[in-house]
């Protein structure tokens, strides 16, 4: 089969592989196709993955095969979205609500990968991370459900408000995905991002009471909150790019008393003065990766269209473009990629 794997070089490139087998009380999925997500970008441009790695894990496909002792609920044809790391439910980080701190949690994978023609599932996998999708969701709908958990969990680490609102700095697909969650939560949500396309699409879908571009109209966004909002200030920063200059922007913006979430890693080096936090009782969260509930819960909201994320698959392209894919991607042209798998080139 075909697959797409890092390089030597640590470029991405085809290859292929034996189809996986199937694993006692698994199943072989035939994918349709999987989402590019930025940390399979940053696993090969950081050089984060081994090379002969197989990135991807927001994967959708078939069941193609099934062992005879699978757990019950799925049959052969079944269409199925799955995450790829499966906690353990039973250690000191999972039962303290850190699932993704779990030692099995990153021990466990998709076999090979999502961008791949064929992925192995375990007995695990099929139990706890792989829902089935109803009919008249696309496959490329399907997809987001992984990032969405990831989503459903910063928000609500972020914890609820009365009367809330939300400054979303970066209204890239992870931005565009949470100011639609705040938005059902009752939020007043204000977006930034210095992409004026994007602005624009998150105006024209109604994602957003408004948008701003950063340094442009920094002015009018200081006196819209304070016009808007009671406290002149959002309770809630969600950071999806975090660098200096989005912490310092935040700082500005936030109430006293206030949350930045965090959801990326940032320049390493970067700083903050504890004494800009302490005294307004400021809360820095950071959240990397859904537990179980999450998954269930964003299957439920993708799967009722409780958010729309069609608007935001920009690009769907087959596996042999997967070069050009990331390179949309990371030059921002691509808000999200679905890569198609096809059968084409088997
Ligand atoms: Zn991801
Ligand atoms: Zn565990």
């Amino acid at each position: 089969m075909l697959v797409a794997a890092i390089q030597d070089d640590y470029q991405i490139g085809l290859a292929q592989m034996p189809v996986p087998a199937l694993p006692p009380k698994g199943a072989l999925v035939k994918v349709i196709g999987c989402g590019l997500c930025g940390s399979d970008l940053d696993k090969f441009v950081n050089q984060k993955a081994n090379p002969g790695s197989v990135l991807g894990h927001e994967v959708v496909g078939i069941i193609e095969a099934l062992d005879d002792e699978h757990p019950s609920g799925w049959k052969l044809g079944d269409m199925i979205v799955t995450a790829h790391h499966v906690p353990c439910r039973k250690c000191h980080y999972c039962l303290n609500d850190s699932q993704s701190m779990c030692r099995q949690f990153k021990s466990t994978n998709l076999n090979p990968g999502g961008f791949s023609q064929y992925i192995a599932l375990t007995e695990d996998h099929l139990l706890h991370t792989a829902y089935k999708v109803p009919a008249g969701i696309t496959p490329a709908e399907a997809s987001c459900v992984e990032p969405l958990a990831c989503v459903l969990r910063a928000v609500q680490r972020g914890g609820p408000q009365v009367n809330g609102s939300v400054l979303i700095v970066g209204l890239g697909f992870i931005g565009l995905m949470a100011a639609q969650v705040y938005q059902n939560d009752g939020y007043a949500v204000y977006g930034v991002d210095l992409d004026t396309s994007r602005l624009e699409l998150a105006r024209s879908q109604a994602f957003v009471v408004d948008t701003f571009h950063p340094v442009n109209e920094r002015e009018r966004l200081d006196e819209v909150l304070k016009r808007h909002l009671s406290v002149g200030k959002v309770d809630t920063v969600f950071l999806s790019v975090v660098n200096p200059k989005t912490i310092e922007m935040a700082l500005a913006l936030v109430r006293d008393g206030g949350t930045l979430i965090g959801f990326a890693s940032g320049p390493e080096g970067t700083t903050v003065d504890p004494s800009r936090l302490y005294f307004r009782e400021i809360n820095l969260i950071t959240s990397y990766s859904p537990s179980l509930e999450d998954l269930k819960n964003a299957a439920h909201t993708i799967f009722n269209r409780k958010i729309n994320v069609a608007p935001l698959v920009s690009h769907s392209m087959p596996l042999p473009e997967i070069g050009n894919a990331f390179e949309l991607y990371r030059s921002g042209q691509a808000i999200k990629v679905f890569i198609r798998m096809g059968d084409s080139a088997l």
